[in-house]
């Protein structure tokens, strides 16, 4: 786990209030806001540290992420905030790195923290992404798993317990994103056998790394869910069987920042 990350899970372990958030999108990747504006959101709520968190980019799928070239502008941007409201709020400069995502190492490295989070799924040489629409899944379901949606969440859920290994972050981000849709389209059922056999296998995969797990907003911001991530029965089951979590807007704008504790 990296420096700064440590000092943060130690502050929030002393105090048992949470005064940051490390999970939001700028207008380097999909957010809605500039970098500046979130901090200066950031400090409105009352938050002692803010991460900007852009997505790294994934090759099959430029259009959310940030390509590699615009890595270094984002970070002399981000790390140009820390200086300018050093008197006012901790500024962090982190990336949301997917599972699938190509970042070259001296920007992993620079990085202060790291959400390692799984859009995808692969098989049969695509990348099928989870959570842009319900129909997606339904689609790749029939087609590249032979109808048995099951099996589809097996294969992401087994992507989700080898995250921290592949990719070392400091946050698991968002766990169980696959369930992004079923409020509003029940095409799966959380409670079935099998669905719980595969995020349990995912979970306890990972709760032995000592990382955190996010409970995780960015859906209900985004007018996709009523409760975040992840689902009440898998955020049980991760408690306990000694994981943790620290909550995180996942914000595309500014609004949606989380207030401090
Ligand atoms: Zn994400
Ligand atoms: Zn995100």
């Amino acid at each position: 786990m990296r420096n700064e990350m440590r000092k943060l899970l130690d502050r929030l372990e002393e105090s048992g209030k949470q005064d940051f958030d490390l999970h939001m999108h700028t207008t380097f990747c999909d957010g809605k806001n500039t970098p500046e504006e979130m901090v200066l959101s950031a400090i409105d709520k009352g938050l002692k540290t803010v991460g900007i968190s852009g997505h790294a980019l994934t090759f099959f799928d430029k259009g959310y992420c940030m390509s590699n070239e615009k890595l270094s502008g984002y970070f002399s941007q981000v790390e140009g905030l820390k200086e300018k409201y050093a008197d006012k709020i901790k500024v962090l400069c982190g990336l949301e790195v997917d599972y699938y995502s190509s970042v070259p190492e001296e920007y992993l490295k620079r990085a202060d923290y790291i959400i390692g989070s799984v859009h995808y799924i692969y098989k049969d040489g695509e990348y099928v992404t989870v959570d842009k629409t319900a129909d997606i899944l339904k689609e790749a379901a029939e087609r590249l798993w032979g109808g048995d949606v099951y099996a589809m969440i097996d294969d992401y859920y087994k992507t989700v317990a080898d995250v921290v290994r592949k990719l070392d972050p400091d946050v698991i981000g968002h766990i169980d994103l696959i369930t992004k849709f079923i409020e509003i389209d029940e095409f799966f059922d959380t409670s079935d056998p099998r669905y719980m056999e595969s995020s349990r296998s995912a979970a306890k995969a990972l709760i032995p790394f000592g990382i955190p797990f996010e409970i995780n907003y960015g859906a209900i911001t985004r007018g996709y869910r009523t409760l975040p991530y992840p689902e009440k029965t898998l955020l049980d089951f991760i408690s306990e069987n000694g994981g943790y979590f620290i909550r995180s807007s996942d914000a595309h704008s500014k609004e949606n920042i989380l207030a401090a504790e």
